[in-house]
């Protein structure tokens, strides 16, 4: 076993910093450095001018998202049931297809997966598979809008064999939950509890020899035993390796393409019963949800996923409008009030995109991702494939990469 006492994460998203906690447990001194001026990364909690908190990242917490909440446990962060439903959303717009002729044609998605040799699974897009389904038409164009907004991208770019997990169209009866106080109180939390985090620095290189490792930001450098990189793919690719990391990783990280999300919150003058609503002709959909007190939020959430919906709502030119009226449009028993806010994440500099999307040559390089490199370990969503694009994903990821240094034999 490697013994080791000073190690730093590049990150501080809950990939990154659950990789540092995990570090810190075991008795390590860790420095955490992230580039932004704020914690959490892809989760990021606002507050509207009505005192709504609403999220501009991550949302829905799973009844089964272990590690989430064993996290907001840990911090007594609580967790707020959100009332509405993220899998099973009303219809909305001309032609859509009522929610029971969608389930019956995602039971027949299932049907017709189940029906396929591996090898097929393996090189199909989720597009050209929804195509082969024998089924109502109306339902497969709502449910490949909303499909497509969940893979924020054309479901012609997705590998079905990233879609896991037995029966993966259909809807199960799920609950789901946020944090009461904002997603992003978890990571503000997370970072309180460890020694040394530092906002502002950007890491553009990292190099190793030895054993020991070293971390530049800008003409700064730090010194470290190891290190756990839990930056987004396509910025790991950008990074400077010394030596440099080996072909077929660096393949998998350049070549992994991010998916196109934007987040939307307006708030509302009254107190709207739950909903969630999906349109059916664009990967748009929108929800109103409960917040700590139990009683739905007076505000309107929504989320846009793939290129074609951002390029229909105007979220890469900064417009509002398209979807204010939109989701005014949506929402017609509702008064929609003040400025509301929205994050395109397309735009990000610091993850060049909203979270991996898998083609099938990806999906068949996704081992790589997660092989740690010497002294150096890999974190983040996309190295999680069984729940890549989550915050279960990163907090596990997080965990694994530190077990990966701790059980270093090398
Ligand atoms: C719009 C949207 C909606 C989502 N909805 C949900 C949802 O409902 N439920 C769910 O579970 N998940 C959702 N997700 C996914 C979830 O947000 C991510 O999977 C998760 O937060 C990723 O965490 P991470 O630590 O891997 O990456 P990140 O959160 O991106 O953290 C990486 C960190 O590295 C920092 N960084 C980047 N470059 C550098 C550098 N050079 N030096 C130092 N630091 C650097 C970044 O600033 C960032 O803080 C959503 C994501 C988006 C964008």
């Amino acid at each position: 076993m490697h013994t080791f006492e000073r190690a730093i994460v590049v990150g501080a998203g809950f990939a990154g910093l659950s990789a540092a906690r995990a570090l810190a447990d075991a008795g390590l001194a860790v420095t955490v450095l992230e580039a932004r001026e704020r914690v959490g990364g892809r989760v990021w909690s606002t507050t509207l001018t009505n005192g709504a908190i609403v999220e501009l990242g991550a949302e829905w917490i799973r009844a089964d998202d272990a590690v989430v909440r064993e996290t907001a446990e840990r911090f007594d962060v609580d967790l707020a049931e959100t009332g509405a439903s993220y899998s099973r959303r009303e219809p909305w717009g001309p032609g859509a297809a009522p929610l029971a002729d969608q389930e019956r044609f995602l039971e027949l998605a299932d049907a017709a997966l189940a029906a396929l040799v591996p090898s097929q699974v393996e090189t199909l897009t989720v597009g050209a598979f929804l195509e082969t389904v024998e089924g109502d038409d109306a339902a497969r164009s709502i449910v490949t809008s909303r499909l497509a907004g969940t893979c924020a991208n054309d479901l012609h770019e997705v590998a079905l064999a990233s879609f896991g997990g037995e029966r993966p169209f259909a809807s199960h009866d799920e609950r789901f939950f946020r944090a009461g106080s904002g997603n992003q109180s978890i990571a503000s939390e997370l970072a309180a509890s460890l020694p040394d985090v530092r906002t502002g620095h950007a890491v553009d290189g990292i190099e190793h020899s030895d054993g020991r490792v070293t971390v530049r930001v800008g003409p700064l450098s730090e010194h470290a035993d190891a290190v756990v990189v839990a930056v987004p793919a396509p910025i790991a690719a950008r990074l400077v390796f010394t030596p440099a990391l080996p072909a077929d990783l660096a393949t998998a990280l350049r070549s992994l393409v991010m998916g196109a999300a934007s987040k939307f919150a307006v708030a509302t003058k009254e107190r709207p019963v739950p909903r969630s609503r999906q349109l059916a002709d664009m990967s748009m959909w929108c929800w109103t949800a409960n917040g700590r007190d139990g009683k739905t939020r007076r505000c309107v959430s929504s989320f846009a996923g793939s290129r074609e919906a951002q390029e229909s709502l105007g979220t890469t030119r900064g417009e509002l409008a398209p979807w204010l009226e939109a989701v005014r449009a949506m929402n017609p028993d509702l008064t929609l009030v003040d400025e509301p806010v929205m994050y395109a994440w397309a735009d990000d500099p610091y993850t060049l995109g909203a979270y991996s999307s898998w083609d099938p040559a990806s999906w068949i390089r996704r081992d790589v991702l997660a092989r740690p490199v010497g002294p150096i370990a890999f974190a983040g969503e996309h190295t999680e494939h069984d729940r890549h694009g989550t915050m279960e994903g990163a907090l596990r990821s997080g965990r694994r990469a530190a077990r990966q240094l701790l059980e270093r034999s090398d």
